[in-house]
């Protein structure tokens, strides 16, 4: 009885050997195959977005919501690699990183005030300048320089009718505005531009080909304050906007204004930086090594 009992569960430990010699001896098949399309050095592993890219290069080009990490990762595999040290560092420090923007000045009323509120903080901005403010106020602008914040082109006139009629006008208000930089800090060569409204829906494809071919980098914004508007709202609302519209992001580039009716911008300044201090953001300016960010 007891023989047969041992016979029994011998087979059984058998059965179950083969079985599992079997199931092992098949897996590599499958493996194999998995590990031939992981090898392609164009395929990287687990990467969707890049593979999304590979695919379609246009999309890839405008579609730029990565995650910092991810970007990062990116660039570090590239030899183009489009961040700057301080950005790389950042990364590898795993600290995330927001630039302040403020567009549409220098206002002889807030842009000071806003210049010293960021020097309290011991905070960098970007402004993207229109060229007329710029002529106005040159010597906002040098100081804006000398305070060691960075310097953008934003059109001369801002009247989108005007700057978007054509490659010609545009150009002409870019070269303008650069013109008067360069008198405000003697040989400055401003390589920035963000298009008045965003590039989308105003910035043409030729347009930006154009500019870029021309050694600018263009930059949108990933998060606003939504001061954009004939009555902006009050400071408190301002700064709940800019929380809700950074979101989780890693790579936040903050859109404010500082022309002339921006006082709750400059208010609620204060609370904006406070904000991402607290969130561990590290602050930098746009450089153009930065890589380039374009409204979806
Ligand atoms: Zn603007």
């Amino acid at each position: 009885m007891y023989k047969k009992i041992i016979i029994f569960v011998i087979a059984l430990v058998l059965a179950f050997s083969v079985g599992f010699l079997a199931i092992y001896y098949a897996l590599p098949v499958e493996k194999t195959n998995v590990n031939v399309t992981d090898l392609e050095p164009s395929s990287p592993v687990q990467d969707t977005s890049t593979q999304i890219a590979l695919k379609e290069p246009e999309t890839a080009t405008i579609s730029d919501t990565l995650s910092l990490e991810q970007a990062y990762r990116e660039a570090e595999d590239s030899e183009a690699a489009q961040f700057t040290e301080p950005e790389l560092r950042a990364f590898r420090e795993k600290k995330k990183v927001v630039y302040l923007t403020f567009d549409d000045g220098p206002s002889s009323n807030i842009t000071p005030k806003l210049l010293d509120t960021l020097k309290k903080y011991n905070v960098k901005g970007t402004f993207f300048l229109v060229g007329y403010c710029v002529k106005a106020q040159p010597r906002i602008v040098k100081r804006i320089y000398d305070e060691g914040h960075a310097i953008g082109n934003h059109s001369y006139t801002h009247l989108f009718n005007k700057v978007y009629r054509s490659w010609g006008t545009l150009y002409e208000e870019v070269l303008k505005t650069n013109q008067a930089i360069a008198t405000a800090i003697p040989g400055y060569d401003c390589k920035l531009f963000r298009a008045p409204g965003g590039s989308k829906p105003f910035l043409r494809r030729s347009y930006k080909d154009s500019l870029q071919a021309a050694g600018f980098k263009i930059y949108d914004w990933n998060c606003m304050n939504g001061d954009a508007v004939r009555r902006p709202p009050s400071p408190d609302r301002l700064y709940r906007n800019v929380v809700r519209s950074a979101g989780k992001q890693k790579r936040v580039i903050v859109l404010m204004h500082d022309s002339q009716n921006h006082h709750n911008t400059l208010k609620s300044l204060p609370r904006v930086i406070q904000y991402f201090k607290d969130m561990n953001y590290e602050f930098l300016t746009i450089s153009e090594d930065t890589k380039e960010l374009f409204l979806q």
